[in-house]
């Protein structure tokens, strides 16, 4: 039989069939390559402006001698300094080659064609495809309207509206991704409180070292209250890891136990898991990122102001703004200037642009190069 007749996608599992895959930040060494510029920024993947920790790199190079060897499949190490950091047994914890390894172990574990998954509107785009690949059921809640104080925000009442008795996982992010916006600890907490014990919630807090109030709380603190809690977080992003993929998940031991059996066995690499808890150590640096952040917030939300452009409300290493008109357009102008940033069409949100916080002298480039194209 020539290759050419067979239909791949009639044999693939239904669940894979209809799959959209992620879409990534374009790489600069990818732009350099094809608009001929160098000297290119990007912003676009919300990756930390300052690098990695300096303790996280140090350990890598130490690490790196043992290459040869295999990881250590438990992360022994990691685990002991995570568990000390939020006050809970190792046994609750399971790792990932980044937190969105244990979205998809999530998924695997808890939800399979006939069952659901409920998130918002312009959630993590990771929860529809975790969702999806297993054969279950994505329910879409709509988010909060344009108009509204948290801007295409989780809307938690239009999600609890949303469960019902096939429902087995509930994701929120907060601070969301690609919206920045946030919910307040207390509301989440209530809602934690209303579900019903067969649905596991899942709240990613990927961004939660950005979150300059503390409005937001601390989920790995309401563990002991509810059982049906997950909490994931990841290294990628105000620890600057995002390169050696590692993140974690936080649950009762029993849900972990559950993750840690469809977990592939050395799904952390030695580096990642050297990396990782030389990183936890290094509060210096996450006081300087967030602080750095925060200026850079302002600094954005400013210049676009100026521009005429708003920005959703963020908690998070980026904004999210509103332009009059095409994302897409404005993005192939600024990547002509050796600018990446994120266009949101394949969130449904064509007129807007994710922008990840940069260093002072980046923001001001994206500020100026925009200036430039929004005048001319
Ligand atoms: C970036 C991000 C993650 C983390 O991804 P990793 O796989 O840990 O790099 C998880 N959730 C959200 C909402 C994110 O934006």
């Amino acid at each position: 039989m020539l290759m050419e007749t067979l239909d791949y996608n009639e044999l693939a599992v239904p669940g894979v069939r209809r799959l959209e895959p992620y879409t990534p930040g374009k790489p600069i060494d990818e732009l350099e390559r094809e608009y001929g510029v160098t000297d290119s920024i990007k912003l676009a993947s919300n990756e930390n402006p300052l690098g990695a920790s300096p303790l996280a790199l140090e350990a890598v190079r130490g690490a790196a001698e043992d290459l040869w060897l295999y990881p250590d499949a438990n992360g022994y190490h990691l685990k002991a300094a995570l568990a000390a950091r939020h006050g809970v047994d190792p046994a609750c914890i399971t790792l990932g080659n980044g937190s969105n390894d244990v979205l998809v172990f999530l998924a695997q574990a808890f939800l399979r064609p006939g069952l659901k998954a409920v998130f918002s509107q312009y959630c993590f785009a990771v929860y529809p495809i975790a969702t999806r690949m297993v054969g279950a059921e994505a329910s879409v809640a709509p988010a909060l309207p344009a108009d509204h104080p948290m801007a295409l925000g989780h809307d938690l009442r239009a999600l609890y509206e949303r469960v019902d008795p096939d429902t087995r996982i509930v994701f929120l992010a907060n601070p969301n991704n690609p919206t920045g916006t946030w919910l307040p600890g207390e509301r989440v907490r209530d809602f934690l409180a209303s579900l019903p014990g067969h649905v596991i919630c899942v709240v990613d807090e990927a961004y939660t070292e950005y979150a300059e109030s503390d409005e937001l709380g601390d989920a790995s603190t309401w563990l002991e209250r509810f059982p049906n809690l997950v909490v994931t977080r990841t290294f990628s992003k105000a620890y600057g890891l995002a390169g050696l993929r590692v993140g974690y998940a936080l649950s009762n031991p029993g849900v972990a136990d559950l993750l840690n059996r469809v977990r592939p066995a050395f799904n952390v690499n030695s580096l990642a898991l050297a990396a990782a808890e030389a990183a936890l150590k290094d509060q210096a640096f996450i006081d300087e990122s967030r602080r750095m952040n925060a200026a850079g917030l302002v600094q954005l939300r400013d210049g676009l102001a100026a521009l005429g452009v708003g920005v959703v409300p963020s908690a998070a290493n980026f904004v999210l703004a509103r332009f009059d008109r095409s994302g897409a357009e404005l993005n192939e102008a600024l990547l002509q200037r050796g600018i990446i940033v994120r266009p949101v069409g394949n969130y449904g949100l064509d007129d807007y642009l994710r922008i990840t916080v940069g260093t002072e002298r980046q923001n001001q480039r994206l500020l100026g190069a925009l200036g430039e194209i929004l005048g001319s």
